[in-house]
């Protein structure tokens, strides 16, 4: 992988799951590492790790899903470190599980402000910050197989999902002549808090059994799997990337 040396990634939902390791992945890349999330002890212990090994990382806590919030996170970024060159938009809810008719409108808003408009506030804040450094840049956004695949009682997370396959390939479209390149990272089954929370839902051998009929390598993902994927896009080695997505699913999306 390149050498990230001197250079500022930026992760939201960085607390916990597929953001946590994907902090530590910049880490032992060399990048320095802005940390967000809303809850601010496990940043202060997510720092403390990364600074144990060798690395440096501040944190910062953000509601996503605030705008203040957002241009706040991106500002410390920059004061930090004076440049932003990595942005990874991991920041996600799942909201509860509940048929169309059941579904409330708050739950609806809460899912699609975090998980749809956090991710455009986030692009619109780093993208100025990437602009103003003048040295390009590279944004991963975390969709999920749910962005090409509904399932019954998720409409508000698959939306959300599905919504952000549009808006990568629209400001991928825009920042690409502008040397900052712009993707969609879609993971299947990743064995982090939120999948631990839908096992507890479906139950241990329903569970197993959609998981390990439907996807092929026979188990779940890991973070740090997931983790490798994000700085692969974010490198010099995906330099030619933009626009797309990649999908880390074991072979679950589009196979029989
Ligand atoms: P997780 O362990 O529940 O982590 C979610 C992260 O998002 C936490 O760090 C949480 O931190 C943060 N977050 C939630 N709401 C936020 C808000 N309003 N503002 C800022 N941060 C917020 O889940 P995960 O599995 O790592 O999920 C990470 C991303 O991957 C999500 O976008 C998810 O949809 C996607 N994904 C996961 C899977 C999977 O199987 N695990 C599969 C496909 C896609 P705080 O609570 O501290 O704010």
């Amino acid at each position: 992988m390149s050498d990230m040396n001197d250079r500022a990634a930026l992760i939201t939902g960085a607390s916990s799951g597929i953001g946590r390791a994907t902090a530590h992945a910049f880490a032992a890349n060399g990048a320095k590492v802005v940390l967000a999330a809303r809850r601010q002890d496990e940043l202060a212990s997510l720092v403390s790790e990364i600074e144990a090994g060798g690395g440096k990382a501040t944190a910062i806590t953000t509601d996503v899903s605030a705008a203040k919030d957002v241009e706040r996170m991106v500002a410390h970024a920059i004061e930090a470190y004076g440049r932003l060159d990595y942005a990874v938009n991991n920041a996600g809810i799942e909201g509860r599980w509940a048929g169309i008719t059941e579904l409330a409108e708050d739950e609806w808003d809460t899912v699609l402000n975090i998980n749809l408009k956090g991710t455009f506030l986030c692009l619109k804040y780093e993208a100025r910050a990437m602009l103003d450094c003048g040295h390009g840049g590279a944004i991963v956004n975390i969709g999920s197989v749910n962005s090409f695949l509904g399932f019954q009682t998720g409409s508000a997370y698959v939306a959300s999902k599905h919504g952000m396959i549009g808006l990568t390939t629209s400001v991928s479209a825009e920042l690409a002549p502008k040397g900052i390149r712009v993707n969609l990272l879609c993971p299947g089954f990743i064995d982090t808090p939120m999948h631990r929370r839908g096992r507890a839902i479906l139950g241990d051998e329903l569970y197993d059994k959609v998981l390990l009929s439907s996807v092929h390598l026979r188990r779940a993902g890991r973070p740090e799997e997931i983790a490798r994927s994000i700085v692969f896009l974010c490198s010099d080695e995906a330099s030619y990337i933009t626009g797309t997505t990649l999908t880390p699913d074991g072979g679950f999306t589009l196979t029989i």
